[in-house]
């Protein structure tokens, strides 16, 4: 079979947002699913809108989420000899021809079609006229004048156009520059591809660059235009409803990993299976599972998506995700194994990286400062007995692990009449200085003996202090 080529061809006019995203990693998983390749063309001919920002921040993006492109980047602004290549090419055909009307008369035509409530529409004034290049003469696309064109649609079917409803389209302006459709053809054909997923926003210019292959003499790619995705209240996504640049979600917290899930899943399916790692997705993806009906972006589904990925994605691995989040919190240079311990512990329940950092500064503090309330009710003088008393047990143990802790809060439990529910609060608040936490145990574990045997001495001399 023929190799499978994609692309993703953003425009430098903002960040890559999540819809972007998601078209972006359509191509790419179909790509690595089919071992085809993958192509990033930025599409920068609108010098205007276009900025170097938003190539850096395309690339930001697309590294953090972890889609690698086979070939590329290539950027139009470099490829204008090809277009004017391909243009003359038109024109020696026959399939182009110049054309010097005058903006008035084609903005009085368009006037004049509105207002007998048609579509504007070029009138072929110089279709036939053979002119030669001038000044201001603009490029115009022979496009026919009757029959239908149609687009084969992987996702959506055929869809016909009455080519009559078409018009003869500029290609190149006045002053030599491409037009957008006709670059876009150019660069698909340069660049071998045959696969071409978009958003369905795209549909309308379709027919047009299907005449321009014709007219080149190309090979059709497949196409595959995806419907769009929605905000909560069904309209399509944009800021209001959350959906933020996708580096905003990894500032957020988030796993590249979820966030590639859930993109994904919006206008994908396979059975009613939710979760995915990035190996599955790339394993399963095929173009046959992409809905027919547009997704609706959801922050909790995403989040609570971000919890499962947190809590699934091996402790180490997770490591240098947190990092970032823990200098922000000023933690920085900290063991790995520390970290690895303290994440096992957080994992089960953070929702984002960040609220797994801000979870886990206890753990980095040499001094514990007591939350006001937690103090006032667990660290009261009849807790200096048992915590003494368990302080001694600690220091006694030669081997620091589960079963030694089990069989010293035993030991203290006995002696002191108390059960565990009793004993565990203060110590909570002793470790923690809260009074919301993973499990004691698991804390005195990962504190290990000396840390763990300072906060409970302190705790202690908190209540006598107070006494
Ligand atoms: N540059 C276009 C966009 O950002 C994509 C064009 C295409 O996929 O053909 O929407």
């Amino acid at each position: 079979m023929e190799k499978i080529i994609t692309r993703f061809p953003p425009s430098p006019t903002g960040y890559l947002h999540v819809g972007g995203a998601r078209t972006a990693l359509f191509n790419w998983l179909y790509a690595r699913h089919t071992k085809g390749k993958f192509v990033l063309r930025i599409e920068d001919t609108d010098v205007q809108r276009s900025t170097k920002e938003s190539v850096d921040a395309i690339f930001e993006a697309l590294e953090w989420l972890g889609i690698e492109w086979d070939d590329g980047p290539y950027f139009q602004s470099d490829r204008f000899s090809i277009y004017e290549e391909y243009i003359q090419k038109l024109l020696d055909s026959g399939h182009a021809y110049y054309c010097s009307c005058s903006p008035e008369r084609l903005e009085e035509m368009r006037k004049q079609a509105m207002a007998a409530g048609g579509k504007p529409k070029y009138d072929g004034t110089c279709r036939e006229k053979k002119l030669s290049k001038g000044e201001n003469t603009v490029v115009r696309f022979k496009a026919p004048l009757a029959g239908t064109t149609v687009i084969e649609d992987i996702i959506k079917g055929n869809i016909v156009f009455q080519n009559s409803e078409l018009d003869d389209f500029i290609i190149a302006r006045g002053d030599g520059t491409p037009t957008y459709n006709f670059v876009v053809v150019v660069d698909d054909i340069t660049m071998g591809i045959n696969t071409v997923i978009r958003g369905d926003d795209h549909v309308n210019n379709t027919p047009k660059q299907i005449l321009l292959y014709k007219a080149l003499g190309s090979a059709l790619p497949a196409f595959g235009h995806v419907p769009m995705v929605l905000g909560s209240d069904r309209t399509r996504l944009s800021k209001r409803h959350g959906a933020m640049s996708v580096t905003a979600y990894r500032d957020m917290g988030y796993l590249s990993d979820a966030l590639i899930n859930y993109l994904v899943r919006l206008g994908w399916s396979y059975g009613d299976q939710e979760f995915f790692t990035r190996d599955e997705l790339i394993e399963k993806f095929t173009l046959e599972n992409i809905g027919k009906s547009a997704g609706v972006f959801d922050q909790e589904k995403l989040l609570a998506l971000n919890a499962d990925h947190i809590k699934t994605t091996p402790p180490k691995k997770l490591i240098p995700h947190l990092l970032p989040f823990l200098k922000e919190n000023g933690i920085e240079n900290q063991d790995d194994d520390y970290l690895e311990g303290i994440i096992n512990t957080l994992n089960i329940r953070s929702k984002t990286l960040k609220e797994m950092a801000d979870a886990a500064m206890f753990y980095f503090r040499d001094t514990i400062l007591y939350d006001e309330k937690a103090a006032k009710k667990f660290l009261k003088p009849a807790v200096l007995e048992p915590l003494e008393l368990l302080i001694g047990q600690i220091e006694s143990l030669d081997v620091f692990d589960e079963k030694g802790l089990e069989d010293a809060f035993k030991e203290v439990m006995e002696r002191t009449g108390l059960k565990l529910g009793k004993i565990a609060q203060p110590v909570r608040v002793a470790l923690t200085g809260g009074t919301v936490s993973p499990g004691i145990f698991e804390i005195i574990e990962v504190l290990g003996k000396e840390r763990s045997l300072a906060r409970l001495k302190s705790a202690a001399q908190f209540i006598r202090d107070k006494k």
